[in-house]
């Protein structure tokens, strides 16, 4: 064979591509991501199974909400790895709805790789999907009822509805409540469109049930205060400071040697001097309540400081955290101090009662009426034991999220699997208007869809297809509220169970899934790079 043609033959045989390479890499993609999406699959809806996940140094958390299994999941495969931010985005954006986000992935994967075997090209069936949510958007924001924020039984009815598929659902009563009206006491109702969370300030407290937690209007330190001092003051005159009563750390440059006892007592004296100028000016300015914060160089309070402050009936709070100054100075109208010079009444914060009480097992500092407060609002969250305590602040968290929700969109729909079934039917409607790979595209989009309800019935022990259909059969006779009750283990108008939910949490759970499908399904390489 001539030396040129061996070499072509060779060159083309470098070129030669392996055709099957990217389906192997969209499979081994999908089945990565649908392992997830079936893990957490169980965990969906009120009768849903929890997940108990140990932590590599033994700690254990027990948790139903699918942010909080996926995140604390051990995830390898990068394909796997979307769903859990998928699962993290809907928690942004939504935060409640995570579980069923991951859950409609799985689904609509499953749909991609029967289209795929069908011979469907990826981009026509990401381009399809893409179209298919949007549209599913658009029916969906036809199918709500309009909710004003006055209307607080809604409100009630939409918080319990996400507390009701928690560990901690018994205690709805008491959570949901508390949900709405500290959202209803941080915004103004009438201009509102969103909530900032952190003018919700959760203190979590072991000791007594879910049922001892309350709402307070005003201010709760977990700490006690400081000893010796008092421990209740009525009409307080608060300072928040961020320095140091303490005196000033020596470092090795600047050690003063003590040679004799004259010296030493000079020293101290010094030192005691020091401090009672500061404290005595605290006195001068009208403070008898003193909240200082945490200092990472020294103490930011010493003994001594302690003591001269207990003696002028100043109570004292200290060791409140850096991240805790900012909620503390806005609920009391007043600016945090950072020097001594700055140290006058009138950056003081006032209120009527500043007190001591117990919870059982701890105390806690409590601080009432305050004059000019801020929009802001505290919850002392109580639970017999860590895991439970834990899981009511997530599950009062997803609570706080749904009334969120209403404030940017006051839009409810049904829930219990009826907006599903109903999107799929109008969905598959809309589908017979296309032509071509378009319109199957849209049908195993809108089949996918109904992975909610059909889960929803599995775990709570109905069977799911005979459900599913049952389910589809009312709707297509116009029953669009018809939804899987729970309960009753019957198909009943859902609407009379009260189980509603906020639009955005469906609307932003289809699009963020779509979305996540769309670029796994894009994928056709998976490639190492050393960094
Ligand atoms: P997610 O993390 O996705 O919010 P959940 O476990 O909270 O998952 O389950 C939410 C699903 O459960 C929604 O589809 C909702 O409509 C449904 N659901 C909640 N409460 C009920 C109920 N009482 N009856 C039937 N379905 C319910
Ligand atoms: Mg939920």
């Amino acid at each position: 064979m001539p030396a040129h043609q061996s070499k072509s033959h060779e060159g083309s045989r470098s070129e030669y591509k392996d055709k099957d390479k990217p389906t192997q890499i969209r499979i081994s993609n999908f089945i990565a991501a649908k392992a997830v999406a079936d893990a957490i699959r169980t965990s969906l809806g009120p009768r849903g199974m929890d997940k108990m996940i140990q932590a590599s140094n033994g700690d254990v958390t027990i948790t139903n909400d699918g942010a909080t299994i996926l995140k604390e999941m051990q995830v390898l495969h990068p394909a796997a790895k979307m769903l859990v931010d998928l699962s993290k985005a809907q928690d942004i954006e939504a935060g409640d709805g995570t579980t069923s986000v991951v859950v409609l992935a799985g689904s609509m994967l499953d749909a991609c790789s029967k289209l795929l075997e069908k011979g469907i090209h990826p981009t026509t069936i990401s381009e399809s999907f893409q179209g298919a949510a949007g549209k599913a958007v658009e029916i969906l924001e036809g199918m709500v009822t309009p909710l004003e924020l006055s209307d607080r039984d809604s409100l009630l009815k939409s918080a319990s509805t996400s507390l009701n598929s928690k560990v901690v659902s018994q205690y709805s009563n008491i959570l949901s409540p508390i949900a709405v009206d500290t959202v209803l006491n941080v915004i103004d109702p009438t201009t509102a469109d969103n909530v900032d969370l952190k003018d919700i300030r959760i203190i979590k407290k072991l000791g007594g049930t879910v049922d001892d937690t309350e709402l307070i209007n005003g201010l709760v330190f977990t700490q006690k205060a400081s000893s010796g001092g008092p421990t209740k003051i009525e009409k307080a005159k608060i300072a928040l400071i961020q320095f140091c009563i303490s005196p000033p750390k020596t470092d090795m440059e600047n050690q003063v040697i003590v040679s004799d006892y004259s010296q030493m007592d000079r020293v101290l004296k010094e030192e005691r001097n020091y401090i009672l100028n500061i404290v005595k000016q605290v006195k001068k300015a009208g403070c008898n309540l003193l909240l200082i914060q945490k200092s990472i160089l020294r103490d930011a309070v010493s003994d001594l400081a302690l003591h001269f402050l207990a003696k002028m009936k100043i109570m004292v709070v200290k060791d409140i955290e850096r991240e805790e100054v900012e909620f503390v100075s806005k609920t009391l109208n007043c600016r945090p101090i950072a020097s001594l010079d700055h140290f006058t009444a009138e950056n003081l914060g006032s209120a009527e009662l500043a007190e001591e009480i117990s919870t059982g097992i701890e105390k806690v500092v409590k601080i009432t009426g305050i004059a000019n407060q801020g929009k802001t609002i505290s919850v002392l969250l109580r639970g017999s034991n860590k895991l439970v305590l834990e899981e009511a602040d997530r599950s009062l968290h997803d609570a706080l999220c749904v009334i969120r929700c209403l404030v940017k969109k006051r839009a409810l729909i049904a829930g219990g699997g009826a907006p599903e079934t109903e999107l799929a039917l109008r969905l598959m409607e809309y589908a017979n208007t296309l032509s071509g790979m378009e319109q199957y595209c849209y049908r195993a989009f809108a089949g996918a869809l109904e992975i909610i309800p059909f889960t929803l019935a599995e775990n709570a022990g109905l069977n799911p297809i005979a459900t599913v259909t049952e389910l589809r059969n009312k709707h297509a006779q116009g029953e669009r509220t018809a939804g899987i009750n729970v309960r009753k283990g019957a198909i009943t108008n859902i609407l009379e169970e009260n189980v509603v939910q906020p639009l955005l949490v469906s609307t932003s759970a289809i699009s963020l899934a779509a979305e996540t499908v769309r670029s796994i399904l894009k994928i056709d390489d998976i490639v190492n790079c050393q960094k």
